[in-house]
């Protein structure tokens, strides 16, 4: 009927590894593969190199 939606609906939960697709029965299990792997997902954090090149 719906094995797909099983599967979308486990990723939905986000405990899921956004680089090798595992998933976790829980967000600090997640969390300590992503430490111990380093699988960190590209976030758009603000830690721009600044004031390396002058912006003018
Ligand atoms: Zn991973």
């Amino acid at each position: 009927m719906g094995s797909a939606r099983s599967l979308v609906r486990s990723l939905r939960r986000g405990n899921v590894c956004g680089v090798c697709k595992e998933d976790f029965p829980s967000r600090s299990a997640l969390f300590k593969h992503i430490k111990a792997t380093g699988h960190a997902m590209l976030k758009p954090a603000e830690e721009a190199p600044k004031g390396r090149k002058k912006k003018r």
